[in-house]
């Protein structure tokens, strides 16, 4: 335990309220504000998301004895079901027994401030906070920007209000604050998938479903209910794009062609098509993520990814526990925590951003490529045969908690010797050879 202080967290989202559980655990007085009304009262449709969480997420949950909770409203997928346009294939992520979860975004976030509610957490809603006295922790609260403001202090404050933060837009006002901010010329609409009328699901529950598409995709997680939720990514402009699918006409023969097993499962497509938001993606980066002992960014606030890697939330949930360990070691020098927090954050947050990245361009089109998919057969024998020695890189990410900067440098020498292999004489049929493994066997040396 801590000297008890009072703080607050701006945000109720997964990250905020999580992080409100580990406070409570510290032994502080949180209050969480969140300018959306609470999330328990209202219906989310059209913008919810599936999330997958891992082992970092699973990590962070248990720590502070929610995971099980969490585990509720989970469905396990151990493998990729690729939906090619003329035949289905399966991958496993990992080996036995590992698997990502689905949690749909919305339920989850329900659960999560239940949960903090239940540590004892205040929370208060349509409450917008449109700046911070950084010096002396201080919120200003109102009803619009140019309105009368109320000014709430406390000893610290911790900005969990996601890739737009408030709290950082008056960091950014600082000398020596570095900031960047990178959107995809790419955008996400979410469909539906219903369940069958006997409540089951109409394709493989335990699989996150692809249609790789070269420059865009169509994805598809499980919900408890029997029903998918389906995010569409593609470009906003070019050839295969939003601009070009203007009626439903042309939304209906776009699918037809491009996703043909879809549509007998996505049965209001047009409507979903038009009536759903084309959301924006935006990779942020910035540094320095805290100010003195008094204020802390957290979560998308200071790290926003492109969601390719599923690590959004996770790498979140795992900043809290990294902020635990600090807790746990500097005790009330909280300058230590917070100096401390963010150095070991920021190169890992940088390593994600950058993997998530890459992993688009993996998801959308190497996932149908066939070279891509021999190397994977490849590395997946070979880590099989020598699991000391070869972890792939989605497993790193994925399945532990390593240093995402680890994962990259290390992904990146495995591709290096891969691309060494995929270089052998009829290595299409000698795949599996001796000659492959004493290669692969020479160069980690
Ligand atoms: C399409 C898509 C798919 C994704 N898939 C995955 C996945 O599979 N796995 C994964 O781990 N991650 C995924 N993510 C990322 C994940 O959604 C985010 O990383 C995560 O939600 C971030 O949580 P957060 O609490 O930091 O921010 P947010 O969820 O953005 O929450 C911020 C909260 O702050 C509140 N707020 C904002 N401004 C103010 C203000 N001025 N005053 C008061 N309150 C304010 C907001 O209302 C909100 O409740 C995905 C993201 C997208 C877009």
């Amino acid at each position: 335990m801590q000297t008890p202080k009072r703080i607050a967290v701006v945000g109720s989202g997964l990250v905020g309220s999580l992080l409100a559980i580990y406070l409570r655990k510290a032994g502080h007085t949180v209050h969480i504000y969140d300018r959306s009304p609470d999330i328990r009262q209202i219906q989310f449709s059209g913008r919810s998301i599936n999330l997958a969480m891992s082992n970092r997420g699973w990590k962070a949950l248990d720590g502070v004895g929610v995971g099980d909770a969490v585990r509720e409203i989970a469905i396990g997928m151990e493998k990729r079901a690729i939906h090619l346009v003329d035949k289905l294939n399966f991958q496993n992520y990992g080996q036995e027994g590992e698997a990502i979860y689905s949690i749909s975004r919305g339920i989850l976030n329900r659960k999560m401030i239940d949960l903090a509610e239940e540590a004892g957490a205040e929370f208060f809603f349509n409450q917008k906070i449109w700046d911070v006295t950084l010096k002396e922790a201080t919120l200003h609260i109102g009803e619009t920007e140019r309105g009368v403001w109320e000014e709430k202090k406390y000893d610290m404050v911790f900005g969990a209000d996601g890739a737009f933060s408030r709290i950082r837009h008056r960091m950014q006002r600082q000398s020596m604050f570095n900031y960047s901010q990178e959107f995809l010329n790419m955008g996400y609409k979410e469909l539906n998938i219903p369940a069958n009328p006997d409540g089951t699901h109409k394709l493989d529950k335990n699989s996150f479903h692809i249609w790789p598409r070269g420059d865009y995709m169509l994805i598809a997680l499980p919900n408890l209910d029997g029903s998918f939720t389906c995010t569409l990514f593609m470009p906003f402009e070019g050839e295969n794009s939003f601009d070009l699918l203007k009626d439903r006409k042309e939304v209906e023969a776009f699918f037809e062609k491009n996703f043909p097993d879809s549509i007998d499962v996505i049965p209001k497509l047009a409507e979903d098509f038009f009536n759903n938001p084309t959301s924006t993606l935006v990779t942020m980066k910035c540094y320095p993520w805290t100010y003195e002992d008094k204020v802390a960014l957290i979560g998308d606030a200071c790290h926003a990814i492109v969601p390719f890697y599923g690590q959004g939330m996770n790498a979140g949930f795992e900043d809290i526990s990294v902020l635990y360990e600090m807790i746990e070691e500097y005790g009330d020098d909280w300058e230590s925590i917070f100096s401390e927090y963010q150095k070991s954050r920021k190169p890992n947050a940088d390593a994600i951003a950058e993997l998530s990245y890459r992993n688009f361009m993996e998801m959308s089109s190497k996932t149908a490529d066939d070279k891509f998919l021999l190397q994977k057969k490849i590395e997946k024998w070979f880590s099989d045969k020598h699991p000391d020695k070869w972890i792939p890189l989605y497993s790193r990410v994925t399945f532990s908690d390593r240093p995402y900067a680890e994962a990259l440098a290390i992904g990146d020498l495995q591709n290096a010797i891969m691309e060494e292999v995929l270089k052998t004489d009829n290595i299409e049929r000698n795949w599996n050879s001796a000659l492959v493994e004493n290669t692969i066997l020479e160069l980690l040396k």
